[in-house]
């Protein structure tokens, strides 16, 4: 097959010519080979690694100095890999190598070999195809493992032994579960039992490592694949063990809960299709993690998940420590998100009173759309009707929140007499009457009592203070006169 034609990027003819004067053999292999094959050549690539039967890091310098602009050059002598990145593209030139691996680690030992020892290196048939960039044979791919068969048969396997494969690096195997969630493939069915087999060797893989493939099948088109493909192989009990309590239905008096997990997956797929926010999709992926613990069979009612969304809040940070995710802002809104995903569906179930609007929209603050799309992607009922009538009734909500905006200021709530004025009106130091006037007066304004203004504030202060005991010693003009 004679590719010539497709290897747009300028960089490639940059290569080939510094391989032929340096009379040393240069390819492109790996992920931009599979993308070039399967998207129809029309996608700029992202990264491109380059492998030479010579050092890389030589090659990345003498392409550098062949660009007429600065690019950047990073080299990784102890890996003995260097990459240029050249406007948005990353290049990563690399020896061919030949790798043996130890019990303990997934790091090998390496010694220079020729290409067919670094295609056998590679994870799977379809990451090994090469082109090759040399005079002689430029756009020529090399394909040992029929890997361009497997693009078109849309396979996952490995160019050796799965379990060889596997064993020696764990990592790859949730890189096949990545590819074929991203790719929509089928992982072969030997390549598949090898990743069940060797599960518990996960376990020599950091962290980190696990927790970026996760967050790559996370941005997936349907990361519900991956998590069933995680869960068929085994993984998903050792790396997410809280998902994986989610699984099964249990059966009492001939009444049946749903699947928790099946349903966990189809709201994140309904919500992959509204959003690419990796953390909203993380929200969705734990809105009812807390509902195994608070699972309850209660005679007359049936089964109960009761305050599974505050549980369930609070088991976030746990989480987010042990899969290494941020303990930061992202983490609060993840949390913030499962503890009030419950609060519109309630809503529109009852009549929609403007203050249980307001006090949701004080809630939420800004995150009040998000938490709508978590909402509405939470409907999964396989009932056309029920669906409709559910996101009629969200609509009616997002109505609602709408029209309240308008009137009150709630989002960002500042309220419109601080602490400090209610201390000047009494000439009272910072106490405890400041903190109980000042949310009375907050909570009367979110229960539509008195509007979300100076005037109507201060009077109900002056009310709260009364009944206090406390004695105005100061006036207090509306801020701004
Ligand atoms: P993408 O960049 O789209 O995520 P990719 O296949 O390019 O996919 P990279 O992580 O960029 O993945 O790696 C580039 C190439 O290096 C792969 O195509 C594969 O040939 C090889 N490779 C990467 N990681 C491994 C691994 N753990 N074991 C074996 N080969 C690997
Ligand atoms: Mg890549």
């Amino acid at each position: 097959m004679d590719l010539a034609g497709h290897l747009n990027h300028k960089v490639f003819h940059i290569i080939s010519t510094i391989a032929h004067q340096e009379g040393i053999q240069a390819f492109v292999i790996g992920g931009f080979v599979r993308d070039l094959l399967l998207t129809g050549y029309d996608t700029p690539p992202k990264d491109i690694d380059i492998v030479v039967l010579g050092s890389g890091i030589e090659m990345a310098e003498r392409v550098r100095q062949s660009i007429n602009e600065e690019v950047p050059l990073t080299v990784f002598k102890n890996f003995g890999t260097a990459m240029l990145k050249w406007e948005d593209t990353e290049i990563e030139f690399v020896g061919a190598r030949k790798e043996s691996y130890r019990k303990n680690s997934r790091k090998p030992l390496v010694e220079d070999g020729s290409l067919e020892d670094d295609q056998n290196r590679r994870d799977f048939t379809i990451n090994a195809l090469a082109i090759s960039l040399n005079q002689d044979s430029y756009g020529q791919l090399l394909d040992p493992f029929g890997g361009l068969k497997h693009l078109e048969e849309k396979l996952i396997t490995t160019p050796l032994d799965p379990g060889q494969t596997f064993s020696d690096d764990p990592l790859r195997m949730l890189r096949g579960i990545r590819f074929a969630t991203r790719l929509d493939f089928l992982i072969e069915p030997d390549t598949f039992e090898a990743i069940g087999h060797h599960r518990e060797r996960i376990g020599i893989v950091s962290q980190e490592r696990i927790t970026d493939e996760l967050n790559k099948i996370m941005l997936t088109r349907q990361p519900g694949k991956g998590f069933t493909l995680l869960d068929k192989t085994g993984l998903l009990e050792i790396i997410f063990p809280e998902l994986y309590q989610m699984k099964g239905v249990e059966e009492v008096e001939g009444q049946f809960h749903k699947d928790n997990f099946l349903h966990t997956l189809k709201v994140l797929d309904n919500i992959a299709m509204k959003t690419d926010d990796l953390w909203l999709r993380w929200a969705a992926l734990m809105h009812d993690i807390a509902k195994p613990r608070t699972k309850k069979f209660e005679p007359g009612t049936g089964w109960t998940f009761h305050g599974h969304e505050f549980l369930g809040s609070k088991m976030i940070p746990g989480i987010f420590r042990n899969l290494k995710l941020p303990l930061n802002e992202k983490m609060k809104y993840v949390q913030k998100l499962v503890q009030l995903h419950l609060r519109p569906i309630v809503l529109s179930q009852d009549i929609v009173t403007d203050s249980a609007v307001r006090r949701l929209i004080f809630d939420a603050g800004n995150d009040l759309e998000d938490l709508m799309t978590l909402c509405e992607a939470d409907i999964t009922s396989k009932n056309e009707k029920t669906v409709k009538r559910h996101m009629r009734n969200f609509h009616v909500v997002r109505e609602k929140i709408d029209e309240i905006e308008e009137k009150d200021s709630i989002r960002n709530f500042q309220p419109p007499i601080s602490g400090d004025d209610i201390q000047y009106v009494f000439g009272i130091p910072p106490s405890r009457p400041v903190g109980i006037i000042k949310n009375a007066i907050k909570e009367a304004i979110l229960d539509g009592e008195i509007t979300n203004e100076f005037e109507s504030a201060y009077r109900k202060m002056l009310e709260e203070g009364r009944e206090l005991g406390l004695i105005v010693q100061n006036k207090l003009k509306k801020r701004g006169d």
